[in-house]
């Protein structure tokens, strides 16, 4: 067995940078409270219209060292062949068991890219099998307390929103540390079906969160769970 380190929240991404558009302000808030943070790229983005896997991994590595990320590691899944199936499961239920990862954060399960409403399902499903004793695989069951989605494309109403304001400048460079995804021209011809600005897209969608929470700049959440709250007076005053 290998020797992992604990991780208090452990984000899921099908491809390298989804992270950073969804979740990189809790990872880096976490990693600034000492609450270990680490991502798993589900796949090595070969499928992509930009990029190559070698500057995807570079630049994943690079985004990793400005949040903090105390773990970070690939897959190697199939881009644009994701499914909600038993081996995919499985491969995060094994991830899930080794960091011992209390949080866990997966892609909306709405989203238009179908890799990551799939990665969203098997996520799921993964940290569900992580607990069970008689599923096995090569480290024992481990229980994660929670699965939070973040959302990238799809406007949903969120349960919560993450006030990342303290921690903007290091979500911005963590994406801008993609740049073969975000810095370099389409191909001739080509539709993109995201948008052509993707640094000003993502200020403007942590603005619009922050702006619901009355501050700068936020992360939105979903949880499938109703969250129990025991002291609304302490948490609203
Ligand atoms: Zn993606």
């Amino acid at each position: 067995m290998s020797e992992a380190p604990k991780l208090s929240v452990l984000a899921f991404g099908a491809h390298p940078d989804d992270v950073e558009l969804g979740c990189a302000g809790l990872l880096a808030l976490c990693a600034r409270r000492g609450q270990p943070a680490g991502a798993v790229d589900l796949t090595r983005g070969e499928g992509a219209s930009r990029g190559t896997v070698a500057e995807r991994e570079r630049e994943a590595a690079q985004s990793a060292g400005l949040l903090g990320l105390a773990a970070r590691e690939n897959l190697g899944l199939p881009d644009l062949h994701l499914q909600d199936t038993l081996d995919h499961r499985l491969a995060v239920a094994e991830v899930i068991r080794r960091y011992r990862a209390d949080l866990i954060l997966a892609p909306s399960p709405h989203d238009r890219h179908p890799d990551h409403a799939a990665a969203s399902a098997f996520v799921t499903h993964g940290a569900f099998l992580a607990r069970l004793p008689r599923i096995e695989t090569e480290h024992p069951p481990y229980a994660p307390c929670a699965v939070l989605y973040y959302l990238i494309h799809e406007h949903l109403a969120p349960s919560f929103v993450v006030d990342i304001t303290d921690v903007w400048e290091v979500k911005r460079a963590a994406v801008a540390a993609y740049r073969s995804q975000f810095d370099q021209p389409m191909p001739e011809g080509y539709r993109f079906v995201g948008t052509a600005d993707y640094h000003a897209a993502t200020e403007a969608r942590a603005g619009y969160w922050g702006a619901q929470i009355q501050r700068p700049y936020g992360e939105a959440y979903l949880t499938a769970r109703v969250l129990r709250l025991d002291d609304p007076v302490a948490l609203l005053t």
